[in-house]
């Protein structure tokens, strides 16, 4: 897999050129943005293979960029990693909620950045086309290659992370899964997530199905299952 192609979005320049050399030594191909704008544009218009995606930006910031992603055909498979200068949780959930893959916090080590580049990369490759299959499961509709679920014939509008959370459960009515398979299923291995994290997914997910989040059914001490088809 030689020259893949990854996406700076950043606004500090010196950051990009550090990014960008250590990137093309290492025999990537590079392309930068100084806005979000432009880089929500140089990713619909490259597809490149992998975005660095910086947080605070002008314009549009690092969240609404990877929202915008994510609810992009073109787009919702590209991984994101995000560069974030803040350490806190809260924003780091958040980025993952809306689809991040995984994040580096400033100032990073350029060895640091590789590695999660590359791994990233390789987990992309080695996710299962299985998890693209549409299921019907009860009378909920889950098709993630177009990030749709209807629910009773009616769409619900998830997250990316979500409909990853739905996907897995509903894959296999009956069948507990724990807070990190459920990581593992949204995000791949590896992933400094913790199980609030997870449970906060859950709760999102049970208030959008409304009346059907009976479906998911927890299971103390142990995680999540969807409940057995009568
Ligand atoms: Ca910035």
């Amino acid at each position: 897999m030689a020259h893949e192609h990854i996406l700076i979005v950043e606004d500090e320049e010196d950051i990009v050129e550090l990014i960008r050399y250590n990137l093309v030594k290492n025999g990537f191909k590079v392309t930068a943005a100084l806005t979000g704008d432009e880089g929500l544009a140089r990713a619909r218009a490259l597809l490149p293979d992998l975005i660095l995606l910086d947080l605070m930006l002008p314009g549009q910031d690092g969240l609404e960029i990877c929202q915008a992603l994510r609810r992009d055909d073109r787009t919702a498979a590209i991984p994101v990693v995000m560069l974030t200068a803040k350490a806190e949780e809260s924003d780091i959930i958040t980025g993952l909620e809306l689809g991040a893959d995984d994040y580096v916090t400033k100032p990073f080590s350029p060895k640091v950045l590789i590695a999660r580049v590359r791994s990233v990369l390789r987990r992309k490759r080695q996710a299962p086309a299985k998890s693209e299959e549409a299921i019907r499961v009860k009378d909920i509709v889950i098709n993630p290659g177009r990030h749709e679920v209807l629910a009773g014939g009616k769409p619900v509008e998830l997250t990316f992370s979500e409909l990853r959370v739905l996907h897995l459960l509903a894959g296999r009515p009956g069948w507990v899964f724990n807070r990190d398979q459920i990581v593992i299923a949204v995000h791949g291995e590896g992933y400094p997530v913790t199980d609030r994290a997870v449970d906060v997914q859950i709760v999102g997910l049970r208030k959008k199905l409304g009346a059907r989040a009976r479906y998911i059914e927890t299971v103390r001490g142990v995680g999540y299952r969807f409940q057995e088809q009568a």
